[in-house]
């Protein structure tokens, strides 16, 4: 493949914008490709170049690149009435009302733009809403680029993830581990009067993929209930991914207190919104006294085309569509690893995948329902001991390895997945199953 115009592109980037992009995640190895167009599930690159495309901008794009013609049209129409106004609009209220609707935890809510304003302002309302000023989060999870999640370490020794937080923020904020309970009850044992909330992905997204334990949200939650803080589920990439319309807490059946959401709920445009029960969301001013606002908030283009794309995923087979490719891809990769790599491990659920180059563990002796209708953290699956339960499990795979040949190798054979081993990859309404069978055989090649 011919990159020279993305290449020559991105040296001109890098003059002009610190790395090269204006997302650290954008910038790939060697150099990222620049993208001209997007046609369905694919894309087109600066040099012509076309890819079946599993970033699908990093979890927003349900539909693919071609949306919905209604969605087209509530955009057009709200962009042509005029881009904003700094006044309250119908369709505002009419999308807050569709969450309302169908998100268990949701009975009001305040929209920003972004997932990390979202989280900004979660952590704000929980510690206006409590009084106190500890977060609970999780290590390996990811909530935005925001001072009081950027913490690595753990309980007893948190401390900056990047340059630019002050050691003093970071004390107020409390890593574990994810999936361990004991854990988590310790630092309540030892906290508790004092954590405002506990920040959690119900799926870890950002770190391979994940997927819960078996009881662990229901310990998170009767924690806080005992301790009196609030949880909060960060839906910014499960939102209206995982578990259709109710969300990752419709699927676990566990109703956070807050939940956060961005990506999908945008249709495409900026957006992060808060939601939760009433007496909790109405401390944000001007109900309450946790001060939040935007000029951009409630943006009317983004939440008629929110709005647009949340009520046709309502009334079309959406859901079934992805998470039957979704199915599809996990099982032919497996099946693939089991032959080629069988120390890999395949993960994720619903229209979420990943592979994990795991460096230990029997190979899969059966290509059980586990890995491929959505991994569930089965015991009895013969993988369970050597599958990812913690950020730290994903952190030690081959991620180099992943990074600086799996990817460039997949690329060259035209299918574009995420930058790194942690982030993961999305279906959408657009692919067919001939973008799955292309990917497999790449998967093939390239394993
Ligand atoms: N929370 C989670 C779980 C995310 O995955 C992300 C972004 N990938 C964010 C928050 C931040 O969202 P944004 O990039 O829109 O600020």
């Amino acid at each position: 493949m011919n990159h020279e115009r993305s290449r020559a592109l991105y040296d001109r980037a890098l003059s002009v914008m610190p790395g090269g992009v204006n997302s650290s995640v954008r910038a790939t190895i060697p150099y990222p490709v620049f993208i001209e167009r997007g046609e369905g599930g694919h894309v087109i690159d600066a040099d012509g170049n076309r890819y079946v495309d599993w970033v699908m901008g990093y979890g927003p794009l349900l539909y693919g690149h071609d949306v919905p013609e209604s969605v087209t049209a509530a955009i057009q129409s709200a962009a042509a009435d005029g881009p904003m106004y700094g006044a309250p609009t119908e369709v505002e209220v009419e999308h807050a009302e569709f969450l309302a609707r169908h998100v268990p935890s949701v009975e009001q809510v305040r929209f920003v733009n972004s997932g990390t304003e979202a989280t900004v302002s979660a952590v704000r309302l929980a510690r206006g809403y409590t009084g106190r000023d500890k977060v609970v989060i999780m290590q390996g999870g990811y909530h935005g680029a925001q001072e009081s999640t950027l913490v690595e370490g753990d309980a007893d020794d948190p401390s900056p993830s990047t340059a630019g937080v002050p050691e003093e923020f970071a004390k107020h904020t409390l890593p574990v581990p994810f999936n361990d309970p004991e854990a988590a009850r310790e630092v309540f044992e030892e906290h508790g009067e004092d954590i405002a909330a506990v920040l959690v992905e119900p799926i870890l997204a950002n770190m391979g993929i994940v997927m819960p334990v078996d009881g662990y949200h229901e310990t998170l939650r009767e924690l806080c209930d005992e301790h009196g803080s609030l949880l909060v589920f960060d839906e910014v990439i499960t939102g209206f991914r995982v578990g259709g319309l109710s969300c990752a807490q419709g699927k676990f059946g566990v109703t956070p207190d807050v939940t956060t959401f961005g990506k999908i709920v945008g249709g495409g445009f900026p957006v992060g919104a808060i939601g939760g029960r009433a007496e909790i969301i109405e401390s944000f001013t001007p109900s309450g006294d946790v001060f939040q606002a935007g000029t951009f908030s409630g943006h009317p283009v983004t939440m008629a085309a929110g709005k647009a794309y949340l009520e046709y995923a309502a009334e079309h087979d959406v859901y079934e569509h992805v998470n039957d490719l979704g199915r599809r891809l996990r099982k032919g990769i497996t099946e693939i690893c089991a032959d080629q790599a069988p120390s890999y491990t395949v993960v994720g659920t619903d229209s979420l995948f990943k592979t994990i180059f795991t460096r230990e563990g029997p190979a899969r002796s059966d290509l059980g329902e586990c890995c491929t209708a959505g991994c569930r953290q089965d015991p009895d699956c013969p993988r369970y001991e050597y599958c990812p339960k913690t950020g730290a499990d994903v952190a030690r795979a081959g991620t180099d390895r992943w990074e600086r040949v799996f990817r460039q190798e997949m690329k060259e054979r035209g299918i574009l997945l995420t930058g790194n081993q942690f982030e993961s990859q999305f279906v959408s309404y657009a692919h067919t199953d001939e973008d799955v069978e292309e990917t497999l055989e790449a998967y093939k090649h390239a394993l």
